[in-house]
């Protein structure tokens, strides 16, 4: 099996990698940086947004491990002092893969020319610099609303717990393929009126959002941000690909929740458990 590590860069991280590194190797697994089985990702949550993208053209290649050396995170739930172990069960190989589903993004230019397409493994959003964004939301090709604020949100089932929670959208269970569309402040008075509420879309149901003043946009894709101008319209669905976690042990999603935003002692009697 080929496996590559990548690290938040942060010293703890960097001497984790050296030290998986080192044993995989040892255990005869090969270090390969262009087409790894397996990688892991050692940080926090967004060295595995990073990880992702390096990979994305490969998903149905690669699998996602993620140990965090910050505070708990949603992708990275491997504990440091739990490395050994990891180690091993790598080793081991063949392991189990769970996968959760991903967003797909297009975005079409007025002046024609090839569309962009992205996936995101937490959300994508659309804001502007200058002013507030106005698009006409279609779903599944019927005119919805006519949004006016400062952007929308529109996440994954696993991005559920990032940037959507912020906005106020419900937390969904990544077994189910579906995205979640939520506001930026929206206007809402006699002339605008938007629905408010975070709205779910299951599989096929396509979102169209289409600017109506010409504003150049930021659009950003996990972490990382991209400006448009022209933009004609941007189409957001559940992907056909998704990501790959190789998993070794069960952490139920909903524990991971609990853990990251309701009660420390979950995280406490993992520790006790070492
Ligand atoms: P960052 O500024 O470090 O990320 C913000 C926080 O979100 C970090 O604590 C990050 O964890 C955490 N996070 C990432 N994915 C998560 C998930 N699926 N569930 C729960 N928490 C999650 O930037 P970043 O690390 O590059 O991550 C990019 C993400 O930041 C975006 O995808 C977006 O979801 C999020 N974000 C959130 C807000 C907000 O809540 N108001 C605003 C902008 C962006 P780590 O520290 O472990 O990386
Ligand atoms: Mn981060």
């Amino acid at each position: 099996m080929k496996f590559k590590i990548v690290s938040k860069g942060d010293e703890r991280s960097n001497s984790i990698k050296a030290t998986m590194k080192q044993y995989l190797t040892e255990f005869g697994l090969a270090y390969d940086k262009e087409e790894p089985d397996l990688v892991v990702s050692v940080g926090g949550d967004g060295t595995l947004l990073e990880a992702f993208h390096r990979y994305v053209h490969r998903l149905n290649k690669t699998a996602f491990i993620g140990i965090h050396t910050g505070h708990l995170g949603f992708y990275a739930d491997w504990l440091p002092s739990e490395m050994e172990k990891l180690i091993i069960e790598i080793a081991k190989t063949p392991f189990q893969v769970v996968e959760y589903p991903l967003l797909e993004v297009i975005i079409r230019s007025k002046t024609g020319g090839k569309e962009d397409r992205y996936l995101a493994v937490n959300e994508s959003t659309i804001k502007t610099a200058d002013g507030s964004v106005v698009f006409d939301v279609e779903i599944k090709g019927v005119h919805f609303e006519t949004f006016r604020g400062d952007g929308l949100c529109v996440s994954t089932p696993s991005g559920s717990t990032a940037y959507n929670k912020a906005l106020g959208g419900g937390i969904i269970h990544p077994s189910l393929e579906a995205i979640q569309l939520t506001e930026m402040a929206s206007i809402n008075n006699r002339v605008f009126r938007t629905i408010g509420s975070p709205l779910i879309l299951p599989k096929h149901h396509t979102l169209l959002l289409k600017p109506i003043a010409d504003r150049s946009f930021l659009i950003t894709i996990d972490h990382f941000t991209k400006t448009y101008a022209n933009v004609k319209s941007i189409q957001c669905r559940v992907a056909t690909e998704k990501i790959r976690f190789a998993r070794f042990r069960p952490f139920p999603f909903w524990n991971r929740v609990r853990d990251s935003f309701v009660a420390e002692d979950g995280v406490d009697a993992r520790l006790k458990d070492k």
